[in-house]
């Protein structure tokens, strides 16, 4: 199975930026790749390609309503979305999203046949306490709640330690192998489900992507300021095939 590219964009890129972002990718990614752009909402419709897909940073846990400044899954499906990332520490962090929230969220963007990329992952508290494990088990099992194994076959997984997102540091490798394997097992013991994918996200970049995209088990990466520029990005799609 091709190996999967998620970058998020975050809130980067003016329209300048993201012009010149579409032109400098066309014919610059490779088809052996599963490449998911998730620009800003304003930009999603600029990203249509037969050579990548095209994800939404977040959505809204309902279909429509009086809900100002919200976006909704049947909105951005309607704009040729297919995954949506949620749960993104971030959000958890600035908009104090919960994993009951979570759950919610992940229902409605599966009831609407679109593909869930749900974060979660440990804070630098935690992981000195040796608290990872037992922090991962529980945002799974709560962002997870009340699903079956035939509800979670379009899911990924990214473990995003929060302290290695933008930081420049990154677990050892064999950590990320551990942690990733582990997230799989909980998967299969819990759901039955043995076809989840399970994604690696902080401070991936050009330097280091050749060895995690090594690591047993992982089925790709999700990329944050590394992938800003399409030249990073490529760089990173290379690097994985
Ligand atoms: C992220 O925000 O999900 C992320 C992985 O960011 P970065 O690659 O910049 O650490």
């Amino acid at each position: 199975m091709n190996k999967m590219v998620v970058a998020n964009f975050k809130m980067n890129l003016s329209l300048e930026d993201v012009e010149l972002y579409v032109q400098q990718l066309k014919g610059n990614i490779s088809d052996k790749v599963n490449v998911v752009i998730c620009p800003s909402f304003p930009f999603l419709f600029m990203f249509k390609s037969d050579e990548y897909k095209v994800g939404a940073q977040n959505s809204f846990y309902l279909n429509e309503g009086s809900f100002t400044g919200e976006v909704s899954t049947t909105q951005l499906k309607s704009l040729g979305v297919s995954y949506i990332i949620v749960g993104h520490s971030e959000r958890r962090l600035y908009s104090k999203e919960d994993n009951d929230l979570i759950n919610n969220k992940i229902k409605n963007i599966l009831s609407n046949n679109l593909k869930p990329i749900l974060c979660i992952g440990e804070t630098k508290e935690e992981r000195a306490l040796h608290k990872t494990s037992i922090v991962i088990k529980k945002q799974i099992e709560q962002c997870l709640k009340d699903m079956d194994k035939d509800m979670l076959s379009d899911l990924t997984i990214a473990y995003e330690p929060i302290w290695a997102i933008g930081s420049g540091l990154t677990p050892k490798i064999v950590e990320i192998e551990e942690t990733v394997n582990y997230i799989k097992t909980i998967c299969l013991s819990k759901y039955k489900a043995d076809n989840i994918k399970v994604l690696y996200g902080g401070s991936v970049n050009r330097n280091n992507i050749r060895e995690i995209n090594n690591i047993g088990g992982l089925d790709g990466v999700l990329v944050g300021s590394a992938s800003w520029s399409a030249r990073g990005l490529i760089e990173i799609v290379n690097n994985i095939e």
